[in-house]
């Protein structure tokens, strides 16, 4: 921590904080502070993904508006707001929680002593009553069994409150961790997403050994598809491709985007010839479809992925058996791309 502040100290952090205000004046950017923030964390190289937008914006010549500013700093910093938001939260909740239970303990004394009035009312009922006495005492349990209801209705009204703040935290919470294990651009899980689930599928598959496969793809020649169309119908691809793998999704399959234009479907239970024909299928799909420019609808041409598929062998990490698919994958790109590569038993199913 220490040494991560070090660079933003002294003649060093001058420097940056110069160079940081520079880039904003050369790409028009105001110098408000969130601004600020986004480009000195882009300086400082601390989030690559948010780096890496910057520049491919940057490439393509696009402006940074304030509608371009707002968005990049919703994704990459309103995290820390959204954690401020869930503390305040929680802490509205705790005081809730603390009415009630000061309130339930005040009912406990309540009924405590509405209990008391009754049974010191039936020992005096016990030994017969003059007619004022009977009106005193049942005027005096009215009083109390009232005070009794106005006491619950308080309560049950506090316990409302509590609740609904209760399931307004709880929507929070879900929509903070959806966002933060999704892909932006495609709606497939992220990287986060993939490595945790693939841990836990790994952990289920080392008890049962009911088999687990890994997908990888990458789009081939995708930086041609770029410079040839545009990163706009680069990224339209990107989501194209996504669509298909999310097609192939059944019971707990998970399908990510690994990287840029790679992506990955994690296959519990499955078997590496069945994992072989889904690799197929997928790949077949993906040339099939003629694409488009949506605006115009001028054609565009195909796009074709290469594949590598690996099966979980015992005693295996989540490391090596990545490795081992993107070995596949790599073999797939080497021996003239749009072809699935299958480690282990099966055959290399090559492209027609
Ligand atoms: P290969 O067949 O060997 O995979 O060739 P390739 O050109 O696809 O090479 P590579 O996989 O290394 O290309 C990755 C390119 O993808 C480089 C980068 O500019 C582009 N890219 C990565 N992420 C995105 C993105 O989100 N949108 C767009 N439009 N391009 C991206
Ligand atoms: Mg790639
Ligand atoms: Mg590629």
């Amino acid at each position: 921590m220490a040494d991560e502040l070090a660079r933003f100290r002294g003649d060093t952090g001058l420097s940056l904080a110069r160079a940081t205000v520079d880039e904003l004046a050369a790409r028009a950017v105001p110098t408000s502070p969130s601004n600020y923030e986004i480009w000195i964390a882009h300086a400082t190289g601390a989030y690559p993904d948010l780096s890496r937008e910057i520049e491919l914006r940057r490439l393509r010549g696009e402006p940074f508006t304030d509608e371009v500013n707002t968005d990049l700093f919703e994704r990459y910093f309103a995290k820390t707001r959204l954690s401020a938001q869930m503390v305040e939260a929680s802490a509205g909740i705790a005081r809730e929680l603390e009415g009630v239970v000061s309130s339930l303990r005040g009912a406990g004394v309540q009924a405590g002593s509405y209990a008391g009035e009754l049974e010191s009312a039936s020992q005096r009922m016990d030994v017969g009553l003059a007619p004022s006495d009977f009106r005193a005492i049942v005027a005096r349990l009215a009083a109390t069994t009232r005070e009794m209801a106005a006491h619950n209705r308080d309560l049950e009204k506090k316990m409302d409150v509590s609740s609904r703040q209760m399931e307004a935290l709880q929507t929070t919470l879900q929509n903070v961790r959806i966002e933060s294990l999704t892909d932006g651009l495609t709606g497939l899980a992220n990287r986060k997403h993939f490595d945790e689930t693939l841990n836990a599928r790994l952990a289920e598959e080392q008890a049962d050994h009911a088999g687990l496969c890994l997908l990888l793809c990458d789009i081939d020649h995708f930086k041609r598809v770029n410079d040839t169309w545009g990163h706009q119908i680069g990224d339209q691809v990107i989501r194209f491709v996504a669509t298909v793998l999310r097609a192939q999704v059944e019971g707990d399959f998970l399908a990510a985007r690994y990287g840029g234009e790679e992506f990955a479907l994690i296959m519990p239970r499955t078997k590496l010839a069945a994992a072989a024909e889904i690799a197929e299928r997928i790949r077949t799909t993906i040339k099939a479809k003629t694409l488009s420019r949506k605006s115009t609808g001028e054609i565009l041409g195909r796009v074709t992925i290469s594949l590598g598929i690996a099966c979980h062998t015992t005693g295996e990490d989540a490391a090596t058996l990545i490795g081992r698919t993107d070995a596949c994958l790599y073999q797939s790109k080497r021996t003239g791309r749009d072809r699935v590569t299958a480690g282990g038993s099966v055959r290399p199913a090559s492209a027609a």
